[in-house]
């Protein structure tokens, strides 16, 4: 890839959350590519499904998949001290903060327009709160983050579409082991 080839660079956690994004702009002509760095899923045996999920999602739709490096003791080191704190807690602003960043850094060193994440796509997350951490990225690592709400513009029933059309593995958990004991 030449520098400054893509538009944007869309970090994902998994085929069920993104399936409707990456179908909605492939189909626009948006030149994008998939980020997947999710050092926070409780297992290698977890990673690698959602992994092969997202990959499996992005071929259907011919879109570059991008594997980041799966390193959950680095994750484990970052959420110190609020192993117990409830989902959209303290734990989790430091997990999207985590993820935000790699992604960042990896489209900027890549030379991508901008980056942007299906982390807050689903109901359970709080939307405002992986915005608040990807505005600080963005400012700190200096290229833009596009804010676009993912749940509007009829992209939410295309994803409850996509799920059942391509029989996605659907998790019942966020990803850390402390998401899986709820
Ligand atoms: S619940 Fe989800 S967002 Fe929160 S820390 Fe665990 S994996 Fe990260």
């Amino acid at each position: 890839m030449s520098k400054a080839e893509k538009e944007l660079l869309l970090l994902s956690c998994c085929g069920p959350c993104s399936c409707g994004v990456i179908k909605t702009l492939a189909e626009k002509g948006v030149s994008f590519s998939v980020f997947f760095f999710n050092p926070n899923i409780s297992s290698l045996e977890e990673y690698e499904k959602r992994r092969d999920e997202n990959r499996r999602v992005c071929e259907t739709y011919g879109v570059s998949f991008i594997e980041g490096e799966y390193s959950p003791k680095a994750w484990f080191e970052k959420v110190k001290g609020f192993e117990d704190d409830p989902e959209r807690g303290k734990r989790c602003s430091l997990c999207f903060e985590m993820r935000l960043r790699q992604a960042a850094l990896y489209a900027k060193a890549k030379g991508f327009q901008k980056f942007s994440s299906v982390l807050g796509i689903s109901r359970y997350k709080d939307l405002n709160q992986v915005n608040a951490e990807a505005l600080n990225v963005s400012k700190e690592c200096e290229i833009s983050y596009d804010f676009t709400n993912w749940r509007k513009g009829g992209i939410q029933e295309l994803t409850h579409a996509l799920i059942q059309e391509l029989s996605l593995y659907n998790q019942t958990y966020c990803g850390c082991v402390f998401s899986k004991k709820r």
